[in-house]
């Protein structure tokens, strides 16, 4: 695949009828909009249409608007953005609560991301701070219509774009607060791997699969101690059960069986994320914890699932 999209999530897209979301409506309260002005710094230029996009794509596009962003426009997303930085931030020390990687990304996102909201015309508008990548909330409807043609960055998922330095994110309330969290985190994993040189932007072979393996391994270990311990116990389940058999240890039948232990999935964005991270943490589960090489084996199924991924 091509690197524009190497940080795309594992996604598989095979999904039943979905459940309707089970999160209550959250009202957001009041903001003073005159005082929170002073937080918006400006508006720039973002995700540009310079970058190729390849012909074979069959992405929806709109050429860009010419209108610069009303004011309007720029007063409802400043007030999203002011409501949706706290609601990011407390949903993700929820999620990662007790886990000791997963609260320093927590922190991480409080202390260095910069929070954006996509607007008309490519730009963003942000707020202030002394901050080393982006956060942007974008929807897909958001990412359409401000001409973004990138297909990486079409889908309503989460992506760290390390060109951008941007953690692009759906609109919340369209995952589960869980899962957005623990699928924010990994990203989060990401963003901070290459913000403090753990990993070199547009790393390959071994040092891209190894920080998939960090990021899923948080994951899976954040949705297990939701679980209280239940979610691995069952991976390892249905990874016996299949045993002998031909193909994935996961199958799409599985689904319901892990997705027992979690909300009901709000939609199919959602579920394609959960089906490509349930088939991970089976594989995963079929490796030995006793032998000697599980970073490395570890590795080879993120290999495997993502050239496989790619081949698509
Ligand atoms: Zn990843």
């Amino acid at each position: 695949m091509g690197k524009q999209s190497r940080r795309k999530r594992l996604i598989v897209k095979h999904n039943p009828a979905q459940t309707p979301a089970d999160l209550p409506v959250r009202r957001p309260g009041k903001f003073i909009l005159v005082a929170l002005t002073a937080l918006v710094l400006v508006t720039i230029l973002f995700l540009t249409s310079s970058k190729p996009v390849r012909k074979s794509e069959s992405v929806p596009q709109r050429s860009v608007p010419t209108a610069e962003s009303s004011a309007d426009e720029t007063k409802v997303a400043m007030k999203k953005l002011l409501e949706d930085r706290p609601r990011l931030i407390h949903l993700l020390k929820n999620v990662t609560a007790g886990d000791q990687e997963g609260t320093m990304l927590a922190a991480f996102l409080e202390d260095e991301g910069r929070f954006t909201r996509l607007l008309a015309n490519h730009q963003t508008i942000e707020m202030a701070g002394n901050t080393t990548f982006k956060v942007v909330i974008a929807s897909r409807p958001d990412r359409i219509r401000a001409g973004i043609t990138r297909r990486s960055l079409l889908d309503n998922q989460f992506i760290f774009d390390a060109d951008e330095r941007a953690l692009i994110i759906p609109e919340l309330g369209e995952f589960t607060d869980l899962w957005g969290g623990v699928v924010a985190t990994h990203e989060l994993r990401h963003a901070y791997d290459l913000i403090r040189n753990i990993e070199r932007p547009h790393s390959t072979g071994d040092e891209f699969h190894q920080g998939e393996v960090r990021a899923y391994e948080l994951e899976i270990r954040l949705l297990d101690r939701y679980a209280k311990g239940a979610f691995t116990k069952e991976t390892r389940a249905v990874q016996e059960s299949h045993r002998g058999e031909d193909g994935d240890p996961y199958k799409h039948e599985d689904r319901p069986r892990l997705d027992a232990f979690f909300p009901p999935a709000v939609g199919v964005d959602e579920g394609a994320v959960r089906s490509g991270l349930y088939l991970t943490a089976v594989y995963f589960a079929g490796i030995d914890p006793k032998s000697k090489d599980v970073a490395r084996q570890k590795r080879r199924i993120v290999a495997m699932l993502y050239e496989r991924l790619a081949a698509k």
